[in-house]
């Protein structure tokens, strides 16, 4: 896969596309081209911010967003074990196409949550 194919598949809360079943059978085409996802307030306000994910966020981080911190987020976070939130903090230190490599790697979707 190309560089810019496998940068666009992160998606901007922190999801690695790329590596999601209904991606691979062509169910969908990955968040940022996904216009049925409109309902998700973290693809609309990186859309309106013209941000590639919240890693640039410019004034909130998804552990002070609200959008990162409703029933809705910490409900998939548990039944997913997903960890949005340190997979863009990855982004952030190590950039898109490092954590999409990452996710190739591990064949995930996210960075799974660390148990306690
Ligand atoms: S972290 Fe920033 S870019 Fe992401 S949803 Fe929140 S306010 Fe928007
Ligand atoms: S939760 Fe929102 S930003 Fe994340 S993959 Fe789904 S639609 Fe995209």
């Amino acid at each position: 896969m190309e560089k810019l194919e496998k940068e666009q598949l992160v998606a901007y809360c922190g999801l690695y596309c790329g590596n999601c079943g209904k991606f691979q059978k062509g169910k969908c085409p990955g968040c940022a081209k996904n216009e049925k996802a409109s309902w998700c307030k973290i693809r609309t306000c990186c859309m309106e911010n013209k941000y590639a994910t919240c890693a640039d966020c410019a004034t909130m981080t998804p552990r002070s967003c609200k959008n990162y911190n409703n029933l809705f987020a910490k409900f998939f976070e548990v039944v997913f074990k997903s960890d949005r939130k340190t997979s863009v903090e990855y982004i952030k230190e190590h950039g898109r196409e490092a954590f999409a490599d990452l996710m190739i790697d591990q064949n995930q979707m996210v960075i799974k949550k660390q148990k306690k």
